[in-house]
């Protein structure tokens, strides 16, 4: 693995069981992530984005195996490069790495926090597990992070409850503990997502200035494109569990290739002038179901490029359109 390299996946593959039958959930699915570094990967719901990353912290639920494939992480431990899917998901390397190396932000943070614990509580559970230091230093860190997080009065409030905070305050907690143990990765899955709009831009911006002032390196999992151009430097396009298109913020946005990028830009609701307004054009169609045998590009029922004998026979091969945007779809043989 390169020097700069924080992350590499190859070829994951992941199968769900179900009725001692395997489903493929994640397929091939390969992409890499250097030190600070910020990456974001977008799809609707159910295409594979979270249990990409539930694979990388070792957290799948049991159904889901991981068939084949590589997760190299490097690791502050013994500064050499582990293969978390080798690791035991119960074993003592990835207790430590998770938490300490891998901080994680989940959507929902009333379910992520215990509500008979206070929220300093919580995040001197992680500090102490993975740093050697007394309870009342690790409720001073405690504090300091909350005021790093922008929580008003972080010395009351470190000694209140989950549902004492507002969903803004709890999603702020949150990111406290994630990153209490100053993680070289942090995965962010759908921070935004059950936040409004004003919250929702404030997280962004935290999130930003956390990754400046720390230097950790980001995974932003998110269905929604329109928040990742402010925040990545490159963006993953999933759809039912394969990397459909790969490029910087810049190629996604001004030249997408892949129809399913393409739909999902014109599905952002617009600002601006009255008479420039046009219609939102959501994508036609549903994302498939798991079970539905699917041969070759999954999106062929929902593109209107469809071309068949071809796009439903063969999954397309990768086209590097440039040295770091591709693009998996038969228009561009
Ligand atoms: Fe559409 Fe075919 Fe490209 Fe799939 S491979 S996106 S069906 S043109």
């Amino acid at each position: 693995m390169p020097k700069d390299m924080l992350l590499e996946i190859k070829d994951l593959e992941i199968s769900l069981l179900v009725e001692s039958h395997m489903v493929n959930i994640i397929d091939n699915v390969s992409f890499d992530l250097k030190f600070g570094e910020v990456i974001a990967i977008v799809g609707e719901s159910g295409c594979g984005k979270t249990v990409t990353s539930q694979a990388i912290a070792r957290l799948l639920p049991r159904e889901l195996k991981i068939l084949s494939g590589k997760i190299l992480f490097y690791s502050k431990i013994d500064e050499r490069v582990l293969d978390v899917c080798k690791l035991d998901p119960k074993g003592k390397t990835i207790h430590y790495i998770r938490g300490d190396q891998i901080g994680m932000i989940f959507q929902e943070p009333m379910s992520s926090f215990s509500p008979v614990y206070t929220i300093g509580n919580q995040i001197c559970e992680v500090i102490r597990l993975h740093q050697k230091v007394s309870k009342k230093k690790a409720r001073n860190i405690s504090i300091e992070l909350l005021d790093t997080v922008g929580i008003p009065n972080p010395v009351a409030a470190v000694d209140q409850y989950p549902h004492e905070f507002s969903g803004g305050m709890r999603q702020r907690a949150m990111i406290a503990r994630a990153i209490s143990c100053n993680p070289s990765l942090l995965i962010a899955d759908e921070p935004t997502t059950a936040l409004d709009v004003t919250i929702q831009a404030q997280i962004l911006v935290l999130l930003q200035e956390l990754q400046k002032e720390f230097g950790m390196a980001i995974i932003f999992i998110t269905h929604d494109l329109g928040v990742v151009a402010q925040i990545s430097h490159r963006v993953f396009i999933m759809y039912m569990g394969k990397i459909v298109e790969e490029g910087s913020v810049h190629d996604i946005f001004h030249n997408p290739k892949h129809p399913y990028t393409e739909n999902l830009i014109h599905a952002i609701p617009k600002l601006g002038n009255l008479r420039e307004r046009r219609r939102l054009v959501p994508i036609r169609g549903n994302v498939p179901s798991i079970f539905d045998e699917l041969h070759g590009c999954a999106f062929h029922p929902r593109c209107k490029f469809f071309m068949p004998d071809k796009c439903d026979v063969h999954f397309p091969k990768c086209k590097h359109l440039t040295s770091n945007h591709s693009v998996w779809c038969y228009l561009y043989e």
